[in-house]
């Protein structure tokens, strides 16, 4: 018998009542575990492993290769996503990036920490998504071995330059004076010193701290633009939930 604390990140319904579960835990990374009875009606199993519930698990040892769910214990449930789509949109482009991301070996405590952070942001709607999405971005991509260079100016050492330029594949970031007019743009994103110095709090600062940071309208948009292309560009892939996410931008925008 193994017993953990989980994350539910995706399920699939296996004949009319059992489903799959794939739950993220501190030590073990991702495992997959069988949960018998879950679709009957009123199961009580079946709601404590609903999608993005953090559970207590005790799982049965493995049989044929599979781990039959024994018991489980709602831990926290983050009722308010499901009163947005958009945040569950979210939050199921959040659990792709992990189902596809290389785990570190000695486990994922603070990658499974930063979600459930996540989770509760957007569940009590204590920040904008948009905010919540890119600190998200930004931080795993860090904890999974791709921080930014954010220390100085690539060319000339300088720590805050008022106009830069961040290269979204080099991960690295020149002043806007020390890039002499490039021919090819793609993948540089201009921004405002605010946006660097947010960039900085996000891979910098303590696992507790990282959403206490204020930002000026003009420097969020560049800070958004750049978490997600350079989260994606790393991971070298497309996620449909991200896909989804801005199509449903698309049609919440006001009509003009
Ligand atoms: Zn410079």
């Amino acid at each position: 018998m193994l017993t953990v604390n989980g994350l539910v990140l995706m399920q699939r319904t296996l004949g009319e009542q059992d489903r799959f579960i794939d739950i993220l835990t501190a030590d073990h990374g991702v495992l997959e575990v069988l949960v018998k009875g879950a679709g009957k009606l009123n199961s009580k199993t079946g709601s404590a492993t609903q999608l993005f519930t953090y559970s207590e698990l005790c799982l049965n040892d493995k049989r044929n290769g599979v781990r039959i769910l024994n018991s489980v214990t709602p831990l926290s449930v983050f009722y308010g996503l499901r009163s947005s789509v958009s945040a569950i949109a979210l939050a199921s482009y959040f659990s792709q990036v992990i189902r596809y991301a290389v785990l570190p070996r000695s486990g994922a405590p603070e990658i499974l920490q930063l979600v459930l952070n996540c989770l509760y942001m957007l569940s009590e709607r204590r920040a904008p998504e948009t905010k919540i999405k890119a600190i998200f971005e930004l931080r795993i991509a860090s904890l999974l071995g791709f921080m930014p260079d954010v220390i100085m100016c690539r060319s000339c050492g300088k720590y805050l330059p008022e106009q830069l330029v961040f290269s979204v594949s080099g991960g690295y970031f020149c002043c806007e004076d020390c890039i002499s007019s490039p021919e090819d743009e793609t993948g540089l994103i201009h921004m405002p010193a605010g946006t660097l110095q947010a960039i900085r709090f996000i891979v910098l600062s303590e696992p507790k701290k990282i959403f206490s940071f204020a930002i000026s309208e003009r420097s969020c948009k560049p800070l958004y633009q750049f978490a997600e292309e350079f989260l994606c560009y790393q991971m070298e892939r497309k996620f449909p939930a991200l896909d989804h996410y801005h199509s449903l931008q698309q049609t919440m925008l006001p009509d003009t």
